[in-house]
C-alpha cells in the first residue's frame, strides 16, 4: 500500500509514519526544491494529506520547540508540538534520531541529534505534554538512527548527560544514543516507549545516513492528530 512511507502508528487519534530512501525531504541539502516537493507531495498522497498541511522546520541543533497552529514552515526549531488535529508535523533525519512523544491530546515531534538531547530538548518537549495530561499517559517512539555500533565520537563531547551511552567498541569511543534517551525518559517517568531496531549507518540503502555519506538527503518522520 505505502510504497514511500512506512506506517507506525495508525489508531483512531494519530498517525504517524517514516519515508524512506531515496525519496529526500529536505530543502537544505543541496536538492532542487521541485523535487524536494514533489518528493513531499508523494508521500503525503498516501495518507491523504495536503502539502499545505505539513509543518516542518529549520533545524539547527538546539532545543527550541515550536506550536504548529497551521501547515507551513515554522522557522528555526528541533521540535514541532501539535495539538490541532489535521496538521501533519514532519521531522528531517539522516543519522539523528527521529523521536515521537504523544498522548491522545498532544504529540510532540523531535530532531534528536547528539546536540539538542544535551542541550535538553526531551525535558522541553515532555514539560509541554504533562500541561495537558500525566506521565502515564505518554508514549514515545523512537525510529531509525545511527547507533552505537557506529558511531565513533571523541571523547571530549562526552559530558554529564551522555556518559550513560559511551561504549568502548576496538579500542574507539562510541555513543549510544538511545541510551541516552531511555535514561531522560526514565528520568520523566515514561516508560512506554518503542524503538526501532534500524541503525541507519548499519542500513543505509533503505533510509539515509550521513556519516555514511556527506551529501546524502533527508528521510521523515510525520505525525498528526486525526
Ligand atoms: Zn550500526
Amino acid at each position: 500500500m505505502h510504497k514511500n512511507s512506512k506506517e507506525i502508528l495508525n489508531t483512531d487519534k494519530i498517525c504517524a509514519f517514516l519515508s524512506k530512501a531515496p525519496l529526500n525531504i529536505a530543502l537544505h541539502v543541496g536538492d532542487n526544491e521541485k523535487n524536494v516537493l514533489e518528493n513531499r507531495k508523494k508521500i503525503l498522497k498516501e495518507w491523504g494529506v495536503e502539502l499545505e498541511n505539513l509543518a516542518w522546520l529549520n533545524q539547527v541543533h538546539g532545543s527550541e520547540i515550536k506550536n504548529a497552529k497551521k501547515g507551513g514552515f515554522l522557522g528555526d526549531g528541533d521540535g514541532i508540538i501539535l495539538d490541532k488535529s489535521g496538521i501533519l508535523g514532519m521531522v528531517m533525519v539522516a543519522d539523528c534520531n527521529p523521536i515521537l512523544l504523544y498522548s491522545s491530546k498532544m504529540l510532540a515531534l523531535l530532531h534528536g541529534g547528539r546536540v539538542s538531547l544535551q542541550k535538553g530538548i526531551i525535558y522541553k518537549a515532555i514539560e509541554i505534554l504533562r500541561k495537558s495530561c500525566e506521565a502515564e499517559e505518554i508514549s514515545c517512539y523512537i525510529g531509525p538512527s545511527i547507533r552505537g555500533c557506529c558511531y565513533e565520537v571523541g571523547e571530549e563531547v562526552i559530558d554529564k548527560e551522555l556518559e550513560i551511552g559511551k561504549i568502548y567498541k576496538d579500542g574507539k569511543i562510541h555513543l549510544d544514543l538511545i541510551a541516552v534517551i531511555k535514561a531522560q525518559l526514565k528520568q520523566c517517568n515514561i516508560n512506554k516507549i518503542t524503538i526501532s531496531q534500524i541503525c541507519t549507518h548499519c542500513k543505509g540503502e533503505e533510509f539515509f545516513s550521513y556519516r555514511l555519506s556527506k551529501n546524502c538527503g533527508r528521510f521523515g518522520l510525520f505525525a498528526m492528530l486525526k
